[in-house]
C-alpha cells in the first residue's frame, strides 16, 4: 500500500459523497495502492450510512466507526493507527483542505521530506471571530510551548511511515496530532494553500471545544503555564509588599488607613491570581489522572473491511 488517506468525520453526512468523489480522483493515479479511511467519530446523523453507500462505488474506501464521539484528534489517531500505507495523507471531511494538493505534496516528499504540512495563507468563509481566535491561538501556543509548532498549520498534511510510526509510538492520551509531529522532528516542510470555506454543514468546533482544544494543546507540550503561574505569584507578592509599605506608611505618618476601595481591589486581585494559579495546577493534575488511568483511546465498533483478509494494523 502506497497511500492511506485518513479523514475524521463527525456528522458530515452531507459532505461524504462529495468528499469521496474528490478523494477518489486525487488518489486515482495510485489505483489499488491507495486506501481512503473514513473514521466516523460517533456521528448522530447518517454519516455511517453515507460511508457504507460510498463504499459500494469506491473500492478503495474503508470505513471505521468509533463506539462513541471521542473528538477530532482521537478520531484522527484511530485512522492513523489503522492506516497501512507508506505515506499517509490527512485532511478534514468538510473539504476545507483541497485533496488535489496530494500530488504536490507527494512531489515534495519525493525530495526527501518526511512531513509536508499545509500552511493556510488565507482563510475563506470563516468568521472574523474564528480567524482572530485561530490567529491568536497559534501565537500564544508557540509562546507557551517548548516545541516549535508551525503557525497557521492544521492537521492537513502528508507524512511518511517513519514519521507516523514515531508519532504512534508516543503513548500519551492527550492527542494534539500536529504538535506531536512537530515534536517528533524529521525533515519537515510547509506548503501554502488557501483554506476554502466549509463545503457543507457547519463547524464541529464551537467555542467550548475550541477552548478545550487550546488548553489541551498548551498543556500537552510544556510546563510553561506552570512557570507562568509561579511568575505571576511573585509579581503579586511584589505588589502586595509595595501595598503593605504604603498602608503602613499612611497609618504611621498620617494615622489613617484609607477606605474600602483598596481592600476590595486587593482581595479581588489576589483571589483572582490564586484561583488562576489553582486552575493551571488543576489542569495538569487532571491530565496526570487521565494519563494514569491509561484507558484505551477509542473502540472501533464497526469496520467495513473487517471481513477482508487484510490484517489490521491495530484493532482495539
Ligand atoms: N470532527 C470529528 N470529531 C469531533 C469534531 C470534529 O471527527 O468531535 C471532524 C470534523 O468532521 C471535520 C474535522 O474534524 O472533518 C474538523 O472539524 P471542523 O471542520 O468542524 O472544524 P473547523 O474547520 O471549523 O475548525
Ligand atoms: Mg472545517
Amino acid at each position: 500500500m502506497l497511500i492511506s488517506v485518513v479523514v475524521p468525520c463527525m456528522n458530515e453526512e452531507a459532505s461524504i459523497p462529495h468528499l469521496v468523489e474528490r478523494l477518489a480522483l486525487a488518489v486515482a493515479p495510485y489505483q489499488d495502492r491507495a486506501e481512503i479511511l473514513l473514521v466516523d467519530d460517533g456521528s448522530t446523523d447518517g454519516t455511517w450510512a453515507a460511508i457504507q453507500t460510498a463504499q459500494q462505488s469506491c473500492k478503495q474506501l474503508r470505513g471505521l466507526r468509533l463506539s462513541a464521539n471521542r473528538g477530532h484528534q482521537v478520531a484522527l489517531t484511530a485512522g492513523l493507527e489503522a492506516a497501512q500505507g507508506e505515506r499517509i495523507f490527512m485532511l478534514d471531511a468538510d473539504l476545507q483542505d483541497p485533496p488535489e494538493l496530494l500530488g504536490d505534496m507527494m512531489g515534495m516528499m519525493d525530495r526527501g521530506y518526511d512531513v509536508v504540512y499545509g500552511r493556510r495563507c488565507e482563510r475563506q468563509g470563516e468568521t472574523v471571530f474564528k480567524r482572530a481566535t485561530a490567529w491568536a491561538f497559534y501565537r500564544v501556543l508557540n509562546a507557551m510551548s517548548d516545541v516549535d509548532i508551525p503557525r497557521d498549520t492544521g492537521d492537513f498534511r502528508l507524512v511518511s511511515r517513519k514519521a507516523l510510526d514515531a508519532v504512534l509510538s508516543m503513548p500519551e492520551r492527550a492527542r494534539f496530532v500536529r504538535g506531536m509531529f512537530a515534536w517528533a522532528g524529521f525533515k519537515q516542510i510547509g506548503i501554502e494553500y488557501t483554506r476554502a470555506p466549509r463545503a457543507m454543514g457547519e463547524t464541529k468546533y464551537p467555542l467550548r471545544k475550541m477552548v478545550r482544544f487550546a488548553v489541551d494543546a498548551m498543556t500537552a507540550f510544556s510546563t510553561k503555564p506552570l512557570k507562568f503561574a509561579t511568575r505571576m505569584s511573585f509579581a503579586s507578592l511584589g505588589f502586595s509588599a509595595l501595598m503593605m509599605i504604603y498602608v503602613l506608611h499612611s497609618l504611621i505618618v498620617y494615622q489613617t488607613a484609607p477606605g474600602w476601595a483598596s481592600v476590595v481591589l486587593a482581595i479581588s486581585l489576589f483571589s483572582g491570581v490564586q484561583l488562576l494559579t489553582l486552575g493551571i495546577l488543576g489542569e495538569y493534575i487532571g491530565r496526570l489522572y487521565v494519563e494514569a488511568k491509561n484507558r484505551p483511546l477509542y473502540f472501533v465498533s464497526e469496520d467495513t473491511r473487517a471481513a477482508d483478509v487484510l490484517p489490521l494494523r491495530k484493532v482495539i
